[in-house]
Parts: structure tokens; C-alpha cells; sequence
């Protein structure tokens, strides 16, 4: 569904991204791991393009982009077109969920599917309703973002981004906003769309949960993939001493 080969991207003259790859494919939930600096949103940016990487390749949806032309500033009309399109087949889920304050639940769900995709109207709100009752949402679509907590703001920014229906869904520290008793709401939502056999790539600091239902675990150090595997050799049997020290950090 999405494969990243050797992303670079530097910030003036910090390299904070040094050659990362990955492959995902259809149902697999990919987590990144790693310590804060490592790189693991910039990585996220890079792979949805919010951030545009210095050089490598990017391929969803069967179309490959040459990154290195966009970076250089090169991009001309189909390249534009390009970016766009690889970006609507990929939904964002942001640690500070960055919905719309002046628009509804409701609203916010229907914006991109009714002004990207321009689909039907009607269409759009029947689908939008039947995304929000299924992360428990659906009572509270006529509400405003301000009048909810921020497990209920993180389940209709989920929502949103299934509206698109993405063939990848990127989530960053989706929970880390979160009071401690909200967590669980939105990992159960999350832990739903896994179990459906979503594509997600996800960075979390929830240990555990990354271990229950990831299919793959990478972990950056200093902008490196140091190293990857499935949860229960990466959490149990983690080679590097980097890997091991992160590890200790978090229980
Ligand atoms: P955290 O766990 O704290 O979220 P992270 O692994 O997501 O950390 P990034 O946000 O990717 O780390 O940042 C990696 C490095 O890139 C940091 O040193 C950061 O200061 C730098 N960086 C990120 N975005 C920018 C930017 N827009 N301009 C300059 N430097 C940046
Ligand atoms: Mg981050």
C-alpha cells in the first residue's frame, strides 16, 4: 500500500531524517518507536508529504514519486498533481488533533470528502453519521469541538480521516494529548481499525498497546531504522544496547 525508500531530510544543517525505508502492506499496522528527536514525526510528515524529504523514493497507491524533484523546488503541474493525490490516499490522525473550532463534529467529518472528493452531499453525510456512531460519536455531531474532551475530539479526528477512506491512515502520538483516563477510549477505537485490517503506521509511546496490535515494529535512533522486526522480538529481545536503554526508559 505505501513503501518509503531511503528518506532524507535535513533542517538547515541537521540531518534529521538519514536514509529511512519502509514497506507497508494492505492490513499492516506498522509502529515507530523511539526516543523524542528521533525523528519519528518528521518521518510521518515526510511519508504524507506535509513535509517535503530532501531525496528518496515514495510509492502509494501504485504511484511512484521522485522526491528529489519536488524538494528541489522542480515541481511543475503533474508533479503537483502528483503530490496531491498521493496525499489523498493517506489520512492523518495529529497528537493535537487540529479540527476545525468553528465547524461541527459533523461538519468537520463531511469538509474533505464534500470539498476535496466532491462527493454528493447527502452521500456524505450518511457515510459521515455511520463513521461517528462507530467511534461512539454520532450524539454529539451537531456539537463543536471546544464543548468535548479530547478523547472524544481525537475519535471524531479519526473519524475525519476514515471519511476519505484512505488507503493508509498515519497516526502521530494519537493518545499523548490525553488525560491519562482517555487513553483507553481512543486505543480501542484504534485497536478496532486493526482488527478490520486498516493500514496504519503509527508513532506511540504506548508500549503495550504497540506490542497487542502492531504487526511490525520499527525503531529510529538519531534518524536511522537501528533496528525493526515483529513486536515480540523487538520488546523482548531487543538487540542494540540503544534499544535496550529506550526500552527501560518507558516502563
Ligand atoms: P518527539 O517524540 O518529541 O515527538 P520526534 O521523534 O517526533 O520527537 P521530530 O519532531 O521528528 O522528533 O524532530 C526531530 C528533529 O528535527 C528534532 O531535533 C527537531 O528539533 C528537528 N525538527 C523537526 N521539525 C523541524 C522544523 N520544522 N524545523 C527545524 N527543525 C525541526
Ligand atoms: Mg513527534
Amino acid at each position: 500500500a505505501l513503501q518509503a525508500d531511503n528518506l532524507h531530510k535535513a533542517f538547515g544543517n541537521i540531518d534529521v531524517l538519514k536514509g529511512v525505508s519502509l514497506a507497508a502492506r494492505k492490513h499492516d499496522v506498522i509502529t515507530i518507536i523511539g526516543s523524542s528527536g528521533s525523528g519519528k514525526s518528521t518521518f510521518l510528515r515526510c511519508l504524507n508529504l506535509l513535509e517535503m524529504p530532501d531525496s528518496g523514493t515514495l510509492q502509494v497507491h501504485g504511484e511512484e514519486l521522485d522526491l528529489s524533484k519536488a524538494a528541489a523546488g522542480q515541481a511543475d503541474k503533474a508533479l503537483q498533481r502528483q503530490i496531491e493525490r498521493t496525499r489523498a490516499h493517506l489520512g492523518m490522525v495529529f497528537q493535537q488533533f487540529n479540527l476545525w473550532s468553528h465547524m461541527t463534529v459533523l461538519e468537520n467529518v463531511m469538509l474533505g470528502p464534500c470539498c476535496v472528493l466532491k462527493r454528493d452531499k447527502d452521500e456524505v453525510e450518511k457515510q459521515a453519521k455511520s463513521l461517528l456512531d462507530r467511534v461512539g460519536m454520532l450524539e454529539k455531531c451537531h456539537m463543536y469541538p471546544d464543548q468535548l474532551s479530547g478523547g472524544q475530539k481525537q475519535r471524531v479526528a479519526i473519524a475525519r480521516a476514515l471519511a476519505m477512506e484512505p488507503d493508509v491512515i498515519l497516526l502521530d502520538e494519537p493518545t499523548s494529548a490525553l488525560d491519562p483516563e482517555l487513553v483507553s477510549e481512543v486505543l480501542l477505537v484504534i485497536r478496532e481499525l486493526a482488527k478490520e485490517g486498516r493500514t496504519m503506521i503509527m508513532v506511540t509511546h504506548e508500549m503495550r498497546f504497540a506490542c497487542d496490535v502492531s504487526t511490525h515494529v520499527i525503531f529510529l535512533h538519531q534518524g536511522k531504522i537501528a533496528e525493526q522486526g515483529p513486536p515480540e522480538q523487538l520488546f523482548n529481545h531487543p538487540q542494540s544496547e540503544h534499544l535496550q536503554r529506550f526500552l527501560s526508559s518507558q516502563y
